[in-house]
């Protein structure tokens, strides 16, 4: 069995609480004797800036550059709001994201039945949803030169963002987006404003072309970004992998999200490029939500976005495919006794905190694994 080499970067805030649920289910799995991991730990945001005046520390950059994948809690709180801009505790993560090349972006937005009536839609429309929503990470307008605020002299000010997108940045992330497709529903929803923008018609044209030449197992559609948006909240089932532009990720992935309940539940996936010579990708996996300052300390988080992105780290990294499917049935499993932490709490539902969560899902685990 190869030993799987992982780095926990836990963070501040509610992220080490919900990274002892991690640890404890990578523990499971060794005891079960399903995986060997090698795992190395590390100070990342205001409690790296603690110990070393930067956000994340050049030993901990190189530990992450070396690891099979990064698994990582939450970034951030008041205690450091007031530290310099480049120190600020978010600085780690994106020097993460930069430096490993992490370009594509996985959101899934999954329903669980348990769940369905803590949504805002209602439960017929999002009870069982799965989607994945494919978000470009390091390209268009967040990045785009030039990016200025320029005084007119008349009493006005001139801001400009630039929307880039070369085709190799296109053609990498519609294979990410075709290559899961292929292992869901086989369906792949690619999302741009043509009608507006030059870089969706170059999009749309790219996205085309690459499933012409390589997927046409794979049904393609194409749906500009507002009609997106509207049918997420429509008729969010009928989609399965959507593939969208960076600003048009960030925001139909937030839609998505919300389809699902609590911020609690989410958990992501952030990819690199295939290595030609070692055929491994970098990855980092984490959950959506922040350090939470609110319930830091209190054992109060919902460790379930954090168990759910080891998941990926499993099947999108390892491919542990059956290990990361038992994963995901025991948490609904868990839901499925009632069990509830405070943020998914309905009503007349015995509300739990992190480690009995973290225990509930591991006895669901060993029922289920058997
Ligand atoms: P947040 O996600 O930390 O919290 C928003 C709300 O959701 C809070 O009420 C919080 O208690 C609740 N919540 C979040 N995760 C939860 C969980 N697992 N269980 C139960 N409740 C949960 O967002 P925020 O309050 O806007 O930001 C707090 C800090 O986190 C800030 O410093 C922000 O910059 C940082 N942040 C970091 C990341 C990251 O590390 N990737 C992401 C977002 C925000």
């Amino acid at each position: 069995m190869p030993t799987l080499k992982l780095l926990l970067l836990p963070g501040d805030g509610i992220g080490p609480e919900v990274m002892a649920e991690a640890k404890h289910v990578l523990a499971w799995l060794e005891a079960r004797g399903l995986a060997s991991f090698a795992i190395e730990e590390d100070l990342v945001g205001g409690s790296a800036y603690d110990a070393h005046g930067k956000s994340i520390s050049e030993a901990a950059m190189a530990k992450a550059l070396a690891a099979d994948a990064v698994l990582f809690g939450a970034v951030g709180g008041p205690k450091w709001d007031k530290v310099p801009y480049d120190a600020r505790p978010e600085a780690g993560l994106l020097r993460l994201r930069k430096d490993l090349g992490l370009f594509a972006n996985l959101r899934p937005a999954i329903c669980y039945p348990a769940l369905a009536d803590a949504s805002s839609l209602k439960r017929e429309l999002v009870e069982g949803l799965d989607i994945m929503i494919v978000r470009e990470l390091t390209g268009g307008v967040y990045f785009g030169e030039p990016k200025t605020i320029t005084d007119l002299g008349n009493g006005q000010k001139r801001a400009v963002d630039t929307q880039v997108y070369d085709t190799y940045e296109i053609e990498r992330i519609a294979r990410v987006a075709f290559d899961l497709a292929r292992k869901r529903r086989n369906k792949v929803t690619s999302s741009e404003k043509r009608n507006v923008m030059k870089s969706g018609v170059l999009w749309h044209e790219v996205v085309t072309q690459v499933h012409a030449r390589e997927y046409k197992d794979v049904q393609l559609e194409h749906l500009l970004a507002d009609a997106c948006g509207m049918q997420l909240v429509r008729q969010p089932k009928q989609f399965d992998v959507i593939v969208t532009d960076n600003l048009f990720g960030d925001m139909l992935s937030d839609v998505a999200a919300m389809l699902t309940g609590s911020l609690g539940m989410l958990p992501s996936a952030s990819l690199g490029e295939v290595d030609a010579k070692t055929k491994k990708r970098r990855a980092l996996y984490e959950p959506v939500h922040g350090a939470a300052p609110d319930i830091a300390g209190k054992g109060l988080a919902n460790p379930i976005a954090m168990i759910g992105s080891l998941g990926m780290a499993l099947r999108y990294s390892f491919g542990m495919i059956k290990e990361a499917d038992l994963i995901d049935r025991a948490i609904a499993a868990a839901l499925d006794r009632g069990l509830r932490t405070a943020d998914i709490r309905g009503q007349a539902q015995r509300t739990i905190g992190t480690t009995e969560m973290g225990e509930a899902i591991r006895a669901e685990l060993d029922r289920l694994a058997v």
